[in-house]
């Protein structure tokens, strides 16, 4: 279903609330990745449908780098998130290395910050203390069934609302670890208003008493964090994943908490991405089994030295997997598909995003790539190609731009991936060493080296090579002889390329010039061996 995010009829049971949709606020979004590993690609999706959104609404994206869960930190993560973005041409107007007015953008080196707001909720009475160990935990959990750390159990563990004041200060003069908990209210509806997905409800008393700070590490944990940059930040739509929905209830409370609902983010959260074939959500799994990336960049884990394939290194453009990329989970509302950069920033929508979660299914993403091979000139090509060309001993300074372009043009309508230029090019570049064995069976009669001889005459005296003109001549030849077209062309063609098929064989002989022709139909000739008679 299609939902209008500015029909605030469907909010309209609400007590009045700015609409931020409508553009009383400057519309801030961000991208917040936890740098735990290389970016996903469901993760790149979330960060073009912000980026996208903010563009579209004079808005800014904002890059946080949210790295509180130590444990957890990568090395090399963060790096790769700013390159993945950047071949993509996600633009970030504030960020670690953009800096910004509401800076530090990285959560680590905001520790005070936290500190100061997790004060504000004890001093309030809305947060608390608890001292309980790993050990304790684990009893309490297995003493009751469904366990959860709330109203109901609260009083019953170790922490300021249950002990007296003076042993909760003693036990952190004498620096035990503690952490502190939001206390939750039970028995409250509490209304997420999701510009996708509407109005979703949820009873305080299923949460519990999340952990919000950690006095071990002195660091908050992931709601607090979160939800304290996105008010600092002054974050006007919070664009994320479906994975993230149950956080939003707590997200609400603690903007309550703090006094800030007035000025709470929009929430959106994105449909989930679903495997390409069968149920569920899609995993690096599935890659490895269907082979394709679900990174976009090539990741070698620095811990156990896997490589993992990206996007970039399988040969697609940046521009195919941002068009495949934003049609998973958002439509145009007609069946545009080839849409750039700045079209999607045009037509972009959220009352156009789905609910239901979107099938990831990779051959469309060849499918644009082919498309956007094919709309690029051959001299656009050749700039993807030169680097192809060195991987494969080829000096690319040994031919002309124009020849290069040329070669490229020709082929690239039989290409989705980038290196199968090479498959379909190289023989432009390098006479063949080797030629189809099947068609050697086929079109290599005894009769035919005999045939090339005659045939190299007649292109010697070709008044031109020019496409059309050869062919005119070259047919008429074999028409006038009576030969076997089949049998000369494709002969033709093996000596030139190295098997039967590819381009326009006179298309060809054209770009490779009189001389080269000649050449290979000569090296063919002493090249393949006789068939046995
Ligand atoms: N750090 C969270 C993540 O890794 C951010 C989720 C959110 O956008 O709130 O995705």
């Amino acid at each position: 279903m299609v939902r209008s995010a500015r029909l605030s009829a469907n909010f309209n049971s609400q007590p009045p609330k700015p609409d931020f949709t409508t553009m009383e606020r400057k519309v801030r979004v961000r991208f917040a990745p936890s740098p735990t590993g290389p970016l996903h690609i469901g993760g790149v999706r979330t960060a073009l449908y912000n980026y996208l959104f903010a563009r579209q609404n004079g808005g800014d994206m904002i890059l946080r780098i949210e790295d509180t869960d130590s444990n957890r930190f990568v090395p090399g993560a963060e790096d790769y998130i700013n390159e993945a973005l950047g071949w993509l041409g996600i633009g970030i107007d504030e960020g670690v290395r953009e800096g910004g007015a509401y800076g530090p953008y990285k959560q680590s080196e905001r520790r005070g910050i936290y500190r100061e707001h997790v004060r504000m909720l004890l001093d309030a009475g809305k947060a608390y203390i608890a001292f309980d160990t790993p050990e304790e935990l684990e009893k309490a959990r297995a003493s009751k069934p469904n366990f959860q750390y709330d109203a109901s159990t609260r009083l019953g563990m170790r922490n300021s609302l249950s002990l007296p004041a003076e042993e909760v200060k003693r036990l952190i003069d004498e620096g035990h670890q503690y952490v502190v908990r939001f206390l939750i209210e039970p028995g409250r509806d509490v209304e997420v208003n999701d510009l996708i997905r509407g109005k979703v409800t949820i009873n305080s008393s299923i949460l519990d008493d999340k952990v919000l700070y950690k006095s071990a590490d002195d660091l908050p944990t992931y709601h607090l964090a979160n939800i304290v940059d996105d008010h600092l930040m002054e974050v006007s739509h919070v664009i994320r994943g479906e994975e993230w929905l149950p956080s939003a209830p707590l997200h609400v409370l603690l903007y309550e908490a703090f006094g800030w609902t007035d000025t709470m983010p929009a929430f959106v959260h994105l449909p989930l991405l679903l495997k390409p074939d069968g149920k569920g959500k899609l995993s690096k799994r599935d890659g490895d089994r269907l082979g394709f990336p679900v990174f976009p960049l090539e990741w070698h884990d620095p811990k156990s030295g896997d490589i993992s394939s990206g996007y970039r290194e399988t040969g697609y453009l940046p521009q195919a997997v941002v068009n495949f990329l934003a049609l998973l989970g958002w439509n145009p509302g007609d069946d545009t598909e080839i849409m750039s950069m700045d079209e999607l920033i045009r037509r972009f929508s959220l009352d156009h995003c789905s609910k239901a979660g979107a099938r990831f299914a990779f051959e469309k993403c060849k499918w644009f790539n082919h498309e956007y091979v094919m709309a690029m000139s051959g001299t656009e090509l050749a700039g993807y190609f030169k680097p192809i060309m060195l991987a494969h001993g080829v000096n690319p300074a040994d031919f002309s731009d124009e020849y290069i372009a040329a070669a490229l043009e020709m082929v690239k309508g039989r290409v989705n991936l980038l290196p199968e230029l090479w498959d379909q090019a190289r023989f432009f570049f390098a006479a063949p060493e080797e030629y189809a064995e099947k068609d050697i069976r086929k079109r290599w009669k005894a009769e035919t080296p005999a045939l090339m001889e005659k045939l190299i005459e007649i292109i010697q005296n070709l008044p031109s090579m020019a496409s059309k003109e050869a062919e005119e001549v070259v047919l008429g030849w074999i028409t006038d002889n009576g030969y076997h077209m089949g049998n000369v062309m494709n002969a033709f063609r093996l000596a030139v390329v190295g098997e039967c098929k590819g381009p326009h064989m006179f298309d060809i002989s054209e770009l490779m010039g009189r001389d080269e022709t000649i050449r290979r139909i000569r090296l063919a000739i002493d090249r393949i061996p006789q068939p046995a008679e």
